[in-house]
């Protein structure tokens, strides 16, 4: 039997459940991955996102190459590049791991049919989530879902599978990753290499990581949200790592378990890609002040904390949880500008960018999502003084301040550094009639 593999976002061969069933069905299998143009040209960010992903597909065309096979890659549309590939190699099946995003969900539906009418059966594999979303009942409140997700975790095996065996791949007149990235404009990544996935698996601090999480200057957490998108390691295997050192309901199983909460609510509500999961919180007259904006993305709000978590992201491509919070709170409450916006903000930079979790991150911290609690804000300064007490991170992300003592940072003595955008206690009383 001759199948395509279409890679996706399970860059690896190392537990990858559709690779291993494809390598055990098929004969010849031909792994195949598509530079999605329309999906390149909506993340218009820095070009250094797509020198990671380029990065990561050499070390996966590595991979394959070990197993005697090698990836083929297409620049395109997918339901066209299928449609031609089908057609060329007349292939008995297409194996994938399944997309739960909405983006993902579509393309994998537009091929699905393709195949159908083209006689090519077609294959999917939940990958990507320890337990998926049409396992459990829905439920609106992460509480509640965390029982039930923990209930079905527990009654199912998570093992991690090993890399299939040799692979017999065709040699093919299709073009190498060599020859398709030469369509494309990107730039290497000075922050992030693939390979940091395996490393910081095994040698992250996961047993310090309640303590550690929120200091925002320390490397107190996982950071393997790259890994996760891109799938340079398997969710089994984080989790793998972490019931060997922590409980069930440890701090950091309930992280993972948010990253499925968000996929649960994307997947049951799938309106709230861009409409507020509380009716209520609908049509609130955001104020979207360009001026507000540009000082925003420009690092220069006058609010330390959030210009450092700017800096971090706009450099690094990633930024803090704890940042990610108070920004967005920022964002919504003081500034009054729409969470849709702050979400194509983060989208615009951050590697780890996943518009299902984005979404939902962004709704929660504006008080629009799925999240019981009516109204929550955050004081930039006191965020700073509880989270970042020695200045650290402030410092490290403002450099004009690498020389101030924190004394004087925390006291805000500060001359020449930009006034504040907005006085946040007056913000905040402004905010709150507008939730109401
Ligand atoms: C406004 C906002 C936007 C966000 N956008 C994204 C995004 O686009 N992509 C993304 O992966 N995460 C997003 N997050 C969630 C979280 O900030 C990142 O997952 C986390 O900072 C990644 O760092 P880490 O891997 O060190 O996390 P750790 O603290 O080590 O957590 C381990 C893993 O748990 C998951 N996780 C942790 N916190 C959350 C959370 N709040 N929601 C969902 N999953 C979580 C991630 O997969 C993470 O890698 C966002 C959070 C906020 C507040």
């Amino acid at each position: 039997m001759r199948a395509l593999f279409w890679f996706k976002r399970d860059l690896r061969l190392l537990d990858n459940k559709g690779v291993g069933e494809a390598a055990r069905d098929a004969t010849e299998l031909v792994p195949v991955f598509i530079f999605d143009k329309k999906l390149l040209a909506e993340l218009n960010g820095p070009q250094t996102r797509t020198g990671f992903l380029v990065a990561a597909l050499k070390q996966l065309d590595g991979q394959l190459r070990k197993k005697g096979s090698r990836l083929y890659v297409f620049y395109g549309q997918p339901e066209e590049i299928f449609a031609q590939l089908i057609s060329d190699l007349k292939p008995d099946a297409l194996y994938t791991n399944r997309s739960y995003s909405w983006t993902g969900e579509k393309t994998q539906k537009k091929v699905e049919a393709l195949c159908r009418k083209q006689g090519v059966v077609f294959k999917d594999f939940n990958d990507s989530l320890l337990v998926p979303p049409e396992k459990i009942e829905a439920r609106k409140v992460y509480s509640p879902f965390f029982r039930l997700w923990g209930l079905a975790l527990a009654q199912q095996e998570v093992s991690v599978l090993p890399e299939p065996g040799l692979l017999r791949t065709p040699e093919l007149n299709w073009p190498s990753l060599a020859e398709t990235i030469k369509l494309i404009p990107y730039q290497k990544n000075r922050h992030w290499n693939p390979d940091y996935a395996e490393v910081r698996l095994k040698q992250f601090d996961f047993k310090g990581y309640e303590d550690n999480r929120n200091q925002l200057g320390l490397d107190g957490t996982s950071r393997l949200s790259v890994a996760l998108r891109f799938g340079l390691v398997s969710i089994r295997q984080v989790f793998d790592q972490v019931r060997k050192k922590l409980s069930a309901d440890s701090q950091l199983v309930k992280e993972l378990a948010w990253r499925e909460f968000w996929y649960h609510i994307g997947y049951y509500f799938p309106w709230t890609q861009d409409l507020e999961f509380q009716e209520k919180r609908r049509g609130l007259k955001w104020l979207n002040r360009e001026e507000d904006l540009r000082a925003l993305e420009e690092a220069r709000t006058g609010y330390l904390l959030i210009d450092a978590a700017i800096n971090q992201l706009k450099e690094e491509g990633w930024m803090h949880n704890r940042a990610r919070l108070v920004v967005a709170s920022f964002v919504t409450k003081d500034l009054l500008i729409d969470w849709r916006v702050g979400e194509k903000f983060f989208k615009k930079y951050l590697l780890d960018y996943d518009e299902v979790v984005n979404t939902g991150n962004w709704q929660w911290s504006a008080s629009v999502g799925a999240d019981p609690r009516p109204f929550r804000l955050f004081n930039p300064q006191l965020q700073a003084a509880k989270y970042d007490p020695e200045c650290r991170y402030i410092r490290k992300y403002v450099p004009e301040l690498k020389k101030t003592p924190c004394r004087q940072i925390q006291a805000l003595e500060l001359q020449n550094y930009h006034p504040p955008i907005v006085d946040h206690r007056w913000a905040s009383i402004r905010a709150k009639p507008y939730f109401k």
